[in-house]
């Protein structure tokens, strides 16, 4: 599912292919990139911020992309999928890019990307350095009745996080999805472990919230439909997007995930569910 690492690392891979590259020929099937030709043009980078990709050319302007739940890049071989499915592709001296199925695909100026990144929080998985979990925890806390989980969603507040990392953080340190944000204590912590996880999994890959079979991306309560819990064997409970006063779909553990007039993140309990992730050895990683 594509989160803030997953945009990191696919803005990494097309600078890293692509910086340089003259684009030979562009095709744009997305009817409001119609009258845009790239083709002469050298694209010279890439980047992303939360969950928004520019690809950035000589001429000044920037393609800007936003995945949704179900849009991606191919980044290289020409893509096998349908025609119509592929809104913009791009030949390059070195292979192919393709936008597939991707939602949100404009042109912009580069020197005006701020316009969509102004409005956003602090980018959980910016290239130089993580953000600061206490500033997070106040711009979370700005609205105290927010859920923890919506809270976590809302990328006014902070950049990046998508549906896995807002149903298995939670999970982690013991809170329900539900807990208004102004009535946990050990916010930051929480926040930390967060930034934490997503950062490490942009470094390295999978989407792994376990620390377990490490070249997948095994989780622990995201997607577990009605296993049981991992951690207590109780039931897990899910609701689909549309019952969450968020949107999204959620899955947690009544049994290990507490709420009431005030609860505290469980930093124990999250170092030792994680103890053998990467995520442990970052810096920013709550330590006792
Ligand atoms: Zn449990």
């Amino acid at each position: 599912m594509p989160e803030g690492d997953t945009l990191r690392r696919l803005a990494t891979r097309i600078d890293d292919r692509f910086g340089g590259d003259v684009v030979t020929r562009c095709e744009m099937r997305d009817p409001r990139l119609a009258l845009v030709d790239l083709s002469g043009r050298r694209l010279v980078g890439a980047d992303a911020y939360g969950k928004h990709l520019f690809v950035r050319f000589d001429d000044g302007r920037s393609l800007h992309a936003h995945l949704r739940m179900s849009g991606s890049f191919e980044v290289g071989r020409p893509s096998r999928e349908p025609t119509w499915k592929r809104r913009a592709e791009l030949w390059l001296t070195n292979g192919r890019l393709t936008a597939v199925d991707v939602p949100v695909l404009d042109v912009l100026d580069t020197d005006d990307e701020h316009t969509v990144t102004d409005r956003l929080g602090p980018d959980l998985c910016a290239p130089d350095g993580a953000p600061d979990p206490d500033e997070i925890a106040v711009r979370l806390v700005a609205d105290p009745e927010a859920p923890l989980t919506g809270a976590l969603l809302d990328q006014h507040r902070v950049a990046g996080f998508g549906n896995i990392y807002v149903n298995d953080v939670p999970f982690i340190v013991g809170v329900s999805p539900f807990q208004p944000v102004g009535a946990i204590d050990g916010l930051s912590g929480l926040v930390a472990i967060g930034v934490a996880l997503i950062r490490t999994n942009a470094e390295r890959g999978p989407q792994n919230t376990t620390g377990r079979r490490l070249g997948t991306d095994a989780r622990w309560v995201h997607g577990a439909g009605r296993r049981p819990c991992p951690v207590c064997g109780g039931r897990l409970r899910y609701q689909a997007e549309r019952e969450t006063p968020w949107g999204r779909s959620i899955t947690w553990c009544p049994d290990c995930q507490r709420s009431g007039d005030r609860v505290t993140a469980d930093l124990e309990r999250a170092r030792r569910l994680i103890a053998l992730h990467p995520a442990t050895k970052q810096a920013i990683f709550p330590r006792r």
